[in-house]
């Protein structure tokens, strides 16, 4: 699974529509501080189902909506869309027939966030399935947050094993097995 684009509208500082191409082999984002680098992240793992506001650097969910500046008047909505090429056939059988898929992720102010995949609305557990199976969910530890080393470390043992388990790629079946017990 190749992530090749990444597309915000109204997503924390990025109040106009704003697209990052990923190309084969590695990216490099580089800018001023307080230029929106981290924010690029945010929006990769948010759109993944990212649901902690404070992996996000918020209070709550509706803070990734451009809270506005002096020049600027506030959003009431925000979208991300992800880009990916699936002709390795990876993705859930449900969407194995696309080459391409594009995971777009909406929240709008007083209703909640909605998800969709290739224009079909799905859970936001279709989505974090979706990329756990992957390995790269938004709690992937391909993904290191600034002071998220440190808090590794002294992490207790279970929530360490959680960090394995979501790199083996077996958070997927956990998930899984929950919800058909929960049936
Ligand atoms: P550094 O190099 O210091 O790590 P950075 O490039 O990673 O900086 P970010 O942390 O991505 O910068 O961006 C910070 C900017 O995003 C701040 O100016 C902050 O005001 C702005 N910002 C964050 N959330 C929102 C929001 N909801 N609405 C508008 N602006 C926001
Ligand atoms: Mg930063």
């Amino acid at each position: 699974m190749k992530f090749t684009q990444l597309r915000l509208a109204g997503f924390k500082s990025f109040v106009d529509a704003a697209e990052l191409r990923i190309d084969p082999g590695l990216t490099g984002i580089i800018g001023p501080n307080g230029c929106g680098k981290s924010n690029l992240l945010e929006a990769l793992r948010w759109v993944m189902g990212a649901t902690s506001a404070k992996s996000l650097r918020g209070g709550g969910m509706e803070d990734v909506i451009f809270a506005g500046t002096d020049s600027r008047p506030a959003r009431d909505r925000a979208d991300v869309t992800l880009t990916v090429d699936n002709s390795a056939r990876t993705a859930p059988a449900r969407f194995n027939d696309a080459d391409i898929l594009q995971v777009v992720r909406r929240i709008t102010r007083g209703k909640g966030s909605d998800y969709s995949i290739n224009g079909e609305e799905v859970r936001a557990k279709d989505v974090q399935l979706l990329f756990a199976d992957a390995g790269t969910g938004a709690n992937s530890p391909a993904l290191v947050r600034q002071g998220q080393i440190s808090e590794l470390i002294s992490a207790k043992p279970e929530n360490r094993r959680r960090v394995l388990e979501e790199a083996a790629g077996v958070a997927g079946l956990r998930a899984r097995r929950r919800e058909a017990q929960l049936r």
